[in-house]
């Protein structure tokens, strides 16, 4: 984006924003609000409703109507093709302020945003607008005198839950795939990103989706959220966030009427670099990007190093000169490599974290402090920690910030053990010119992707999903459906 279109984008008022149900606007039920604080200097950017659950009923009763009466389920799915690509043209002609607007409300840089965020939004809704004429059922191979006819159906309400972190690119893997089947849907974007979700969702209408078919409530977790979560008339519930709301919903389900719960939860990937990785200039540079791009806010950022003891100290050198060279700042400076961390809050969890493992005497290799103060933003410098214990907590807990811990290992069998020592399965790296062991190191690390001499590619194609405590279900590819669409049997006697 050109520097002087960004400054023009920055420097415009933000009016209030508000839920979209029905296909209208709205505030909150008592007219409460939330201030809307943006990461990059403190500023107060625009207020938006702070949710009552009477909003949020409002918004399911919206969509339970629009799913129960057929007005997108029984469309052609050619008729919601045309919708939802138009839709996704909408977006692209709107991603400069899309992306800008996102970027003052969470902080991401706006390289990385531009493109993570209204264009993969529009790529990932177009992705799915042009499956969704290509699905079939299937007739069953059964004896001559019965017909089984296997159906797909929409499977009615979804709530989406989503995080601070990319909500337009986040958001649509979950949009994408459910309208596209049929669903309807109430979303709640994270209280310190929910711009750009709420201006999705205008978007969405204008390009002629049907009032009540996509409803986005603003407003907090514990109400707006758990609202969605134990109503009885939502179907399925998608979420992405920490595993800490990822249990509330599994209850809050298990307590009201047993909707699916899919969850993309947190990770503590690790990334892994042998001796004979092919190249150690290009494994240092991408290693550091793969965890402090976006101030470390990623889920599948690789932020457990685990380093062949015989390069240790040599690779710990080059990431410190990476992450040193790393540029931090203003998010919405075109040069900037890493933005503000998302909030206060945040930025407070991260610092905790690091102060921890210094009192227990770890080496803070590089960073470890806030820095900028002077700007009223809230920013981190890339953190590198060496010398670790395995049950450190910064070695077992997410912690979502620009934190890098170290490992050295001598073995493959101990790179695996090390991998595998911890709760979360998300993602992993692999960094070795050795293929015998990649394809045997792939089959045993526990994670839903296993990067091979790289760290952090994907596109729409490839699905994204974790492990163990990293979660359930999968967002992106073809396989994304199975959320959202049931399977449903015709008996019919010959
Ligand atoms: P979070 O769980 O605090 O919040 C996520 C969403 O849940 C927000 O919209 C929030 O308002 C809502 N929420 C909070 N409490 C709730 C409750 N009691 N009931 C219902 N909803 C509630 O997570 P976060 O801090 O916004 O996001 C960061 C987390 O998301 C990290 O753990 C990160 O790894 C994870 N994440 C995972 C993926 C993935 O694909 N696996 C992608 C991005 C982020």
């Amino acid at each position: 984006m050109e520097t002087t279109r960004i400054e023009e984008l920055r420097s415009r008022a933000i009016p209030p924003a508000s839920h979209l149900i029905e296909g209208t606007p709205h505030q909150a039920s008592d007219g409460g609000t939330l201030n809307v604080v943006s990461p990059i200097d403190g500023s107060i950017l625009t207020t938006m409703p702070k949710g009552t659950r009477d909003d949020a009923r409002l918004a399911i009763r919206s969509a339970r109507r629009a799913f129960d009466d057929g007005r997108w389920s029984g469309l052609a799915p050619s008729s919601r093709k045309k919708i939802l690509l138009k839709w996704a043209d909408l977006i692209e002609a709107n991603a400069e302020e899309l992306a800008v607007l996102g970027v003052r409300d969470n902080g991401t840089e706006i390289g990385m945003a531009y493109k993570a965020e209204p264009l993969s939004a529009a790529g990932t809704i177009r992705y799915f607008a042009e499956a969704v004429d290509k699905i079939y059922g299937e007739i069953a191979p059964t004896a001559p005198d019965a017909l089984g006819l296997v159906h797909k159906q929409p499977v009615g309400v979804v709530g989406a839950i989503v995080p601070w972190n990319f909500p337009l690119m986040i958001g649509s893997w979950k949009l994408g795939p459910a309208l596209a089947a049929g669903c309807t849907v109430v979303l709640k974007p994270a209280e310190t990103a929910s711009l750009t979700l709420v201006r999705l969702a205008q978007l969405a209408i204008d390009a002629g989706l049907p009032p009540g078919v996509f409803n986005v409530v603003t407003g907090e977790g514990a109400v707006v959220g758990a609202e969605i979560a134990e109503s009885h008339d939502v179907d399925v519930l998608v979420f992405t966030g920490s595993g800490a709301t990822g249990r509330r919903l599994m209850e809050a389900s298990a307590k009201s009427n047993l909707k699916r719960v899919y969850l993309e939860l947190g990770g503590k990937s690790p990334n892994i670099v042998f001796a004979d990785a092919p190249d150690l200039t290009a494994a240092a540079k991408v290693s550091a990007a793969g965890i402090f791009r976006n101030s470390g806010q990623v889920c599948v950022a690789g932020s457990r190093l685990l380093v062949q003891r015989e390069i240790h100290d040599k690779f710990v050198e080059m990431l410190v000169q990476n992450a040193e060279a790393m540029w931090v700042g203003d998010p919405l400076d075109p040069n900037t490599q890493a933005g503000a961390v998302n909030s206060e809050h945040q930025l407070a969890q991260n610092l905790a974290f690091v102060d921890e493992a210094r009192t227990a005497g770890r080496t803070i290799a590089t960073g470890g402090t806030r820095i900028l103060q002077e700007t009223g933003g809230t920013y981190m410098a890339p953190t590198i920690i060496t010398g670790v214990q395995p049950d450190d907590r910064v070695v077992c807990e997410e912690v979502f910030g620009p934190v890098l811990t170290v490992q050295p290992f001598d073995t493959e069998e101990e790179a695996i053990a090390l991998a595998n020592a911890s709760k979360f399965g998300l993602a992993a790296g692999l960094w070795t010119a050795d293929l015998s062991r990649a394809h045997r190191m792939f089959a045993k690390i526990q994670a839903g992707v296993v990067h091979v001499n790289t760290y952090g590619g994907a596109d729409i194609t490839v699905p994204l999903g974790g492990v163990k405590q990293s979660g359930n279900g999968h967002d992106k590819s073809l396989h994304a459906f199975d959320k959202y669409l049931d399977l449903k049997t015709a008996w019919i006697k010959l």
